[in-house]
């Protein structure tokens, strides 16, 4: 791209656009990166600099950019339908995407509803549960319960269970009352299986005293993701599967960020071999290329909605793009991907090559609590490790590591000080190598030092 035509479009950037989850501020003499190309596990920008996609486009990204084949099956829909309403009207696309989707995931999830985003998935499991409990006779079932750390989108009633303060605390006024149990936060020690118990007492507890007026407990499984990329053991999420049967509590799993292979499973809860009564799908669900969601739920709560119109038990939600059949097939195509070109097989190996390069940072001044799960790896940076010195807001460590990052060739997003890869599922042994020695080099850069 041309130097002033660059300058041009940064400077309407600058004027007219306002991007998500950022403080403008940040970019009054900092510009943002102008992306023009995308294509495996790179981006490029519009010198021809060429960066890794270490967070795979805000955790959507599967089969990495612009891959030939879904590039192709969204060429062929388009060809065929772009989009039609999905009430009164079905469609091959979205009825073949909700097979799949029901072979798929764990059992006795068999009804598919679409929307868009991850956070309208989250939104339909709540008012589902909700409606559910108003027509089977338990009226007074009206509340929910969320796990501490937890986020699950910026919708309001996602905001009203999410447990991030950080983001949430300014809309409080505005947010229907939620109750917190305890994240297994394995970070806090003595031991994971002490805090798997400890948070699984802190949710019986609460059962106890109210589960009368829970409609359903929402979990992410396997990964508390933007909340600090908690990675804690199945048992938790066995223990809340048993808790919810025996007090009569709808168990969601937000899948949104850890579904289509992300943690090395196709699906996160298949870690604990559990069944949610919802399971909620986005982000990977189009290969990270087009926006679809979808809520999965059993046929015991959609029999609750089956009835005649004037009694009032449709589940009177909708989105102008609901089931959008090019998304639909990019799913369907994404799908055949998985099986065609093995890639939980890669993710098995990657993985456990990840987890291995991750030790590396073990070494360096500064940092803690190194991790991994599938393509998620992560560790805190402190000002003083030995000490437990954390870094102080005000400092930006984040925002520092993300512009030295950038420097290196590396997209890298942290949350606050927690520094993360979501790699794409196709990320190579060989490119992880050198996203680890690239991170290597912006640490040392920033004066944390290995020994
Ligand atoms: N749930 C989880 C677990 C998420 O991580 C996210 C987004 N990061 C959402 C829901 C919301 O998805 P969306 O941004 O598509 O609304």
């Amino acid at each position: 791209m041309k130097a002033n035509e660059k300058q041009l479009l940064l400077q309407m950037d600058r004027q007219h656009v306002w991007h998500p989850f950022t403080q403008m501020k940040d970019y009054a003499d900092t510009d943002p990166v102008l992306i023009e190309k995308a294509e495996g596990v790179y981006l490029y920008d519009a010198d021809g600099n060429r960066y890794y996609d270490t967070n795979s486009s805000w955790w959507v990204n599967v089969h990495g950019h612009a891959h030939p084949r879904i590039r192709e099956a969204i060429n062929r829909q388009l060809a065929q339908m772009d989009h039609v309403m999905f009430a009164g009207l079905t469609h091959r696309p979205g009825i073949e995407l909700a097979h799949q989707l029901v072979e798929l995931t764990p059992p006795g999830l068999d009804r598919v509803f679409y929307s868009d985003n991850g956070s309208t998935s989250v939104e339909v499991a709540l008012k589902m549960s909700f409606q559910y409990w108003q027509q089977t006779g338990r009226t007074g079932k009206t509340k929910f319960a969320f796990v501490e750390n937890s986020y699950h989108g910026d919708t309001i009633g996602a905001v009203s269970v999410g447990g991030v303060d950080h983001y949430f605390s300014v809309f409080r006024p505005l947010l229907f009352a939620a109750s917190a149990v305890p994240s297994p936060d394995v970070r806090k020690g003595p031991s994971a299986e002490a805090c798997v118990a400890e948070a699984l007492e802190g949710a019986r507890k609460l059962f106890e005293s109210s589960a009368d007026e829970l409609a359903a407990l929402i979990v992410e499984p396997m990964i508390q993701a933007a909340g600090g990329m908690i990675i804690y053991p199945a048992a938790y999420l066995q223990g809340l599967r048993e808790l919810c049967t025996q007090y009569e509590v709808h168990l969601i799993a937000d899948e949104v960020a850890v579904g289509f292979g992300r943690t090395g499973r196709m699906f996160a809860c298949d870690h604990a071999g559990i069944s949610p009564d919802f399971m909620c799908l986005s982000k990977g669900l189009t290969a990270g290329v087009l926006p679809l969601s979808a809520t999965i739920t059993t046929n015991a709560i959609y029999d609750a909605f089956y009835d005649d119109y004037v009694k009032l038990k449709t589940f009177t939600h909708g989105h102008s793009f609901t089931g959008n059949p090019l998304a639909a097939a990019v799913a369907l195509e994404s799908l055949r991907i998985f099986e065609e070109e093995r890639v939980l097989d890669h993710v098995q190996d990657a993985a456990a090559h990840l987890k291995e390069q991750l030790k590396r940072f073990e070494a360096f001044s500064g940092v803690a609590n190194v991790r991994s799960l599938g393509m998620v790896g992560a560790f805190e940076l402190y000002k003083d490790r030995a000490a437990g010195v954390r870094f102080d807001f005000a400092e930006r460590i984040g925002f520092r590591v993300y512009l030295e990052g950038l420097k290196e060739g590396l997209f890298l997003r942290p949350l606050g000080d927690t520094i993360y890869y979501w790699l794409p599922l196709c990320t190579t042994k060989k490119q992880i190598d050198d996203i680890v020695a690239r991170t290597e080099t912006v640490l040392k850069r920033m004066g944390f030092r290995d020994f």
